[in-house]
């Protein structure tokens, strides 16, 4: 899962990068309305979480605009932070687009599992995710293969855990990188194919994840 983090206070917005990486996200920060404008041209993400006082716009108007404005990638799902808790702010907020609405101050673990609700919604019930002989228990950062669990890093888990929100889906080695590594990551896809070999090696026999030739990569439900 790609977050885009639309923040302008950089103490506040920090300790969330922070927070949500630890929960094996990839996280691409934005201070200003021009820089979060200039991600949203280029990479379509997860979930973004609009800060709405912006130093250089308002970030009410950046989600109005994504669902007009063509040259711009409509985030799969939003969720807006603010200070502002009058209800009319709110339902404006709700009203623009966005998904989900928490008011600062907010407490971290709430955030986190905001975020990880919209990331799943309309896909599964409760913090497990299941697919065939896996099971992934997304709050806990536990996986296993028919009752055994594997010992995944954070990005196996988190590369995992991207297949299992699109199983049967061929994904590009240009998804994945784009799903799962953030704007720091190493630009060439070669390493998506290092982690995605180390995955499959940790996942055993029969393979789960089988190489589509020319295309890319597909989770089966059954080997
Ligand atoms: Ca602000």
């Amino acid at each position: 899962m790609r977050i885009l983090l639309i923040e302008d206070d950089p103490d506040l917005a920090d300790v969330v990068a922070l927070g949500l990486r630890n929960e094996s996200y990839a996280v691409d920060q934005a201070a200003t309305y021009a820089h979060a404008e200039e991600l949203l041209r280029t990479t379509t993400y997860d979930v973004a979480c609009f800060d709405l006082g912006l130093p250089d716009g308002d970030g009410l108007e950046l989600i109005r605009r994504l669902a007009r404005d063509l040259e711009l990638r409509r985030p799969r799902r939003s969720l807006v932070l603010t200070a502002r808790d009058a209800v009319a702010d709110r339902v404006a907020g709700l009203d623009a687009g966005a998904d989900d609405y928490l008011v600062k101050p907010f407490h971290f673990a709430e955030l986190v599992a905001r975020v990880r609700a919209l990331s799943r919604r309309g896909e599964s019930h409760g913090s497990t995710l299941r697919v065939g002989a896996l099971t992934l228990d997304l709050a806990a950062h536990q996986a296993w293969r028919d009752g055994s669990e594997l010992r995944l890093t954070a990005r196996e888990f988190s590369l995992l855990r991207y297949f299992m929100h699109h199983p049967g889906d061929v994904l590009s080695a240009e998804d994945l990188l784009e799903h799962v590594w953030d704007e720091h990551a190493n630009p060439f896809t070669a390493s998506v194919r290092v982690i995605l070999s180390r995955l499959r090696k940790k996942l055993g026999e029969p393979a789960l994840i089988v190489t589509v030739t020319n295309v890319g990569y597909q989770l089966k439900e059954r080997p």
